[in-house]
């Protein structure tokens, strides 16, 4: 695996509205650095822990993003860094964030994580949950959160037709929210299988791991 060919290989393919996340968990710092050394700049990580040490031993002029399942009692392990986290998909997490964002004095970007897959097992909110909470008056007393748009996984299949209507899907909630949400911007779908077709799908934020870092081994 050469990091830094995988990297320049997919940079080079990317519109240039869309933001590459390259996600590196599970990865040793060395990967990381020989990422950063090409010049990226954000990296996503799925465990609190993790992206707290990797924090603490890398460059600070990083931007972090949480990409995964967010437990509440860890919130306070990232509130002093973490640039976006993409998988909000409660107001009783947004409470939590803004509480601890507040202990920071930081106004911490969110996505809110929409459910798109058939899947049982994957997170989210529905569009009209996420429509609900952002125009709730408990939402507007949060001053320590900001929510810049949305994100999705798609259903873990290779019948590409149902990911394509799964990340129009979510294109067309983004479109119906930001209408009554200027401030939304950013679409986070689309990881190294399918980030091609989400970028056609609207996608303003691609989220890729070993299309640039190799296979993970969860041992
Ligand atoms: C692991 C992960 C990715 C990256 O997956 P790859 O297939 O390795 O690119 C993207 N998004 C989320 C939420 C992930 O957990």
């Amino acid at each position: 695996m050469n990091i830094q060919e995988n990297l320049n290989h997919i940079k080079s393919t990317l519109p240039a509205q869309v933001t590459l996340v390259a996600v590196s968990k599970t990865k040793p710092i060395s990967d990381l650095m020989e990422a950063y050394n090409t010049g990226q700049r954000i990296f996503g990580e799925n465990k609190i822990q993790e992206m707290a040490d990797k924090y603490a031993e890398m460059p600070k002029d990083i931007e972090w993003h949480m990409i995964g399942h967010v437990q509440r009692n860890k919130v306070k392990y990232m509130a002093e860094f973490v640039s976006l986290i993409h998988g909000v998909e409660s107001f009783k997490l947004l409470k939590e964030i803004n509480k601890q964002a507040k202990k920071h004095d930081r106004i911490i970007d969110c996505l809110l994580q929409i459910k798109i897959a058939e899947e049982d097992s994957k997170f989210g909110m529905s569009a009209s949950d996420a429509s609900a909470l952002l125009q709730s008056d408990e939402f507007s007393e949060l001053k320590n959160i900001s929510i810049v748009g949305v994100m999705g996984m798609a259903t873990f299949t290779k019948d590409m037709t149902q990911v394509e209507s799964e990340f129009k899907f979510l294109k067309h909630t983004f479109t119906e929210l930001k209408a009554t949400n200027p401030k939304l911007k950013t679409i986070s779908m689309g990881m190294s299988g399918d980030y091609q077709l989400a970028i056609d799908c609207g996608s303003t934020m691609v989220r890729v791991g070993s299309s640039i870092f190799g296979s993970r081994n969860y041992n």
